[in-house]
This record gives structure tokens, C-alpha cells and sequence, in this order.
């Protein structure tokens, strides 16, 4: 247990320090975007990937044994240094290491053996990378390690998990084994600021309203896919969500804040964090649906707020969905604050609702213009990451990457800059009405 918890302590500076000396190396925004999915629609503002060399290469993982012991391997082209810990509720293990290059076979992990269903990888935070396991079973991880490079066989990084009882799976939730996620991310953030920050003289505050562009998903999560793994929602909704940021920016009127720029896991509670810290005029959610085959072949995009029951089921069966995020990402939800039921927060809630709808009946009506709608177009759920209590939110499903025709819109540039367009008007022409009725500062 003692070395246990020196390699906490050792592992959780480098993970700091990688991120610290990322932001100091570098101007503007990180390496993550190199495993950014592009697609046709390719951005020139997007920096070259060269930089990514640096960080270790994974280039294969592998499962092997049964449901009593299971073995996971993973090929480096280095050693790296990695702190695991276990969630309940469902059964996961995740594993953190330093920002990690995945260059792994497509739809690896996608199937899983013995006591591992299925596992995930990708960036977590700037240098940070995670590998969450959903278990199908209470299991413990008996044995890890990083085998140096011997007998023509690269590094590996070596799990070994044996199954366990409840009992002794809870007992192995130990405080040193929480997830740390929180104050690491802040401290990214904090570096982040530190370096963006403007070294001369301060200029004058800033107050045209600000918009909160929301792209779901990112780093270990990555939302819903296509081809086999090739196409990703959380790839998909961050190049949408830039190319809306540089439109609605054109017009000037606007502040443009994105709760993420590159390949990065946000917690849902952390997007909700933005559109208050930044006492946000509107947050958009930008998403992409997707059907399981067998039920059904829906197309075309729907616009959802926020309701305590669902509109129907495919919304709460979607909003469930969203919600998993945090599970998908290894957040330990059990850290949530409960809900605040307050009578003040409700009134606001009301309003802010009211607001929401009216955007959401607004964007509609611009949309359809230009873009194929699904057949009921407006929705609700209880979607959490809608859930600022003073800020209207919507969130927008460009479309469903399991139908054929839509897919082509979601990596069409054409489709896109049509559908950013329609999107910026609709943000223009409800905020200048909000603002004109509201009178200055908001
Ligand atoms: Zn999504």
C-alpha cells in the first residue's frame, strides 16, 4: 500500500508538470488536436500535429484469460508511469497516465473478455491521458506494472484483474484510490489562465454578451461513431462548434467562450460551471444522435431543453445517454453535490426556461430553412448539462451519424457553413431582441 501511495503522490506532480510545461512550451491551443478527427472538412487553423511526437506512442492493447483472471496489455514505444483506482456503480477501473499518443487498431476495446466488457482511452485533461474499464463483475486489480523493452517485445504496460465479491470491491474504493480528477483539472486551468493571461496592461472589461459553445464529449469519451470507430461524435461536434465560435465572432457583437478547443473530457457539471462563471446570455449544446441498428433509421436534427419529464421516449431514452458522459469519463458521480431545491433558484429556473423555449422555437424556424429536421424537431429531457439555473440552454443534435444521408451533412462542409449560418442568425436575432427588452448589462 505504501508504494501504492508514493506512486499517487510521484505520478500525480508529473501529471501537473506535463500539463504546466505543455502550456508554457506552447502558444495558443494544445497538442490534443493532432488526434483530432478532421475529416473532409479540414480547418486551417488547426496546428500541425508534429508536436504530438513527444508524448508516448501506444500502438496495440490486448485482453487475455477468463472470467476468474484477466489480463490487459498495452504496447508503448516507452515507459510511462500510471495510478489506477476503481469505481462503483457501475464497475469500472480507470487507469491515468501522463498524455499518451493512442494509435491503437480501430474498434480495439470496443469488445472485451473475461472481466472486462469493453474499455475506453483518450485524453482526460491537457497531458493526461485515461483508460477507463467497465467490468462485468466486482474485480480487483491484482497486479500492475510497466515492463521495460526486452526480447524484441516493446514496453508494456501490464494489468492483471481477478475477480472479487462486492464486499471486497467496495473495501478496495480506499481514499487514496478516489479519483483526483477535479483539482487536477483545475490546476490545467489555472496554467491555462496564467499563460493566456495578458502580460501588459489590462484592458477594459470586456461586455458584450457571451455565448457558450458547448461541444459534447471529447477525450475518453467519445460520444456516438460511425464507420467502424473512423467517425466520432466528439470530433464531429467540436469542429461544428469551432466553425460556429469564427462565425458568430465576425459579426463582433458577441463573446465567444467553448467550453472545449481541442480532445479533452469535460465533466457535464464543468460545462454547467462555464455558462454561469461567464453569467452566459445563451449555452449551446452541440451533439450528434445515433440509432442502435434494429430500432429504427430517424434522420435530421432536433433541438432539446430542459424539462423533469421527457417529451417522449426517444428523448429520455437520448438525454440518459448524454448523461452517461460523467460514467464514460470516469467521474466519480458520487462526488456530485445534491441537487439545490431552493424556491429563489426555482423562480429564476421558470424564467430561464421561458427564455430557453423561445430560442429553441427561434433556432427552429431558422434551421428548417436550411436543414433537414427531424419530424418532431422540438423536445425535452432532463439533460444535465442544460441544467444552469440562470443561463437558456438548448442542446442541438446536428443529426443522426446512423443514418446515411445525415452523415454525409455531418462531415460536409457545405452542410456545415449552411448550418452554422442559420445557427448564428437565430443566436443574433433572439439576443438582440433579449438584450433590447432586458435594456444594457444583460
Ligand atoms: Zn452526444
Amino acid at each position: 500500500m505504501a508504494s501504492r501511495a508514493n506512486h499517487l503522490v510521484l505520478l500525480g506532480c508529473g501529471l501537473l508538470c506535463v500539463a504546466a510545461f505543455l502550456y508554457a512550451q506552447m502558444t495558443g491551443r494544445s497538442t490534443a488536436q493532432a488526434q483530432v478527427y478532421q475529416g473532409p472538412t479540414s480547418q486551417a487553423a488547426i496546428p500541425s500535429p508534429a508536436a504530438a511526437s513527444n508524448f508516448p506512442i501506444a500502438s496495440d492493447a490486448r485482453l487475455a484469460g477468463d472470467v476468474k483472471q484477466t489480463r490487459f496489455i498495452l504496447d508503448l514505444d516507452k515507459a510511462v508511469q500510471f495510478r489506477t483506482f476503481a469505481l462503483a456503480d457501475p464497475y469500472r477501473v480507470v487507469v491515468d497516465l501522463p498524455q499518451v499518443s493512442f494509435q491503437l487498431p480501430t474498434g480495439v476495446g470496443v469488445a472485451g473478455r473475461g472481466l472486462v466488457k469493453a474499455f475506453r482511452y483518450g485524453l482526460i485533461m491537457p497531458g493526461g491521458s485515461r483508460i477507463v474499464f467497465d467490468l462485468t463483475g466486482p474485480a480487483r486489480i491484482a497486479k500492475s506494472y510497466v515492463l521495460e523493452a526486452a526480447n524484441g517485445q516493446p514496453p508494456r504496460l501490464v494489468l492483471e484483474f481477478e475477480e472479487v465479491d462486492r464486499t471486497a470491491f467496495v473495501q478496495s474504493l480506499a481514499p487514496e484510490s478516489r479519483p483526483e480528477l477535479r483539482p487536477a483539472i483545475a490546476e490545467a486551468n489555472a496554467a491555462v489562465a496564467r499563460v493566456d493571461a495578458p502580460a501588459a496592461p489590462p484592458s477594459p472589461p470586456d461586455k458584450r454578451p457571451v455565448i457558450v459553445i458547448d461541444p459534447g464529449h471529447g477525450g475518453v469519451d467519445n460520444g456516438t461513431q460511425a464507420g467502424g470507430g473512423d467517425i466520432m461524435e466528439k470530433n464531429l461536434v467540436l469542429g461544428f462548434g469551432l466553425a460556429l465560435r469564427d462565425r458568430i465572432e465576425k459579426s463582433g457583437k458577441y463573446r465567444v467562450v467553448m467550453t472545449r478547443t481541442d480532445d479533452t473530457f469535460i465533466p457535464l457539471g464543468d460545462r454547467v460551471k462555464v455558462a454561469r462563471s461567464e453569467s452566459a446570455a445563451l449555452f449551446v449544446s452541440i451533439h450528434a444522435d445515433a440509432l442502435k441498428r434494429g430500432e429504427g433509421d430517424a434522420q435530421g436534427a432536433t433541438i432539446y431543453t430542459l424539462s423533469d419529464k421527457a417529451s417522449d421516449s426517444e428523448a429520455e431514452r437520448l438525454a440518459d445517454a448524454e448523461n452517461k458522459s460523467d460514467a464514460i469519463g470516469g467521474v466519480n458521480l458520487t462526488d456530485e453535490p445534491t441537487e439545490v431545491a431552493d424556491i429563489l433558484i426555482d423562480l429564476v429556473q421558470r424564467e430561464t426556461k421561458t427564455f430557453s423555449n423561445r430560442f429553441a422555437r427561434m433556432l427552429m424556424g431558422e434551421m428548417k430553412n436550411t436543414v433537414r429536421m427531424h419530424k418532431h424537431p422540438l423536445k425535452s429531457a432532463g439533460f444535465r448539462v442544460l441544467k444552469a439555473p440562470d443561463v437558456p440552454s438548448v442542446l442541438v443534435e446536428l443529426g443522426y451519424v446512423s443514418n446515411k444521408g445525415d452523415l454525409e451533412h455531418l462531415v460536409s462542409e457545405n452542410w456545415r457553413n449552411r448550418t452554422v449560418g442559420s445557427m448564428a442568425q437565430a443566436i443574433d436575432a433572439f439576443l438582440a431582441k433579449r438584450l433590447a427588452t432586458a435594456g444594457p448589462g444583460k
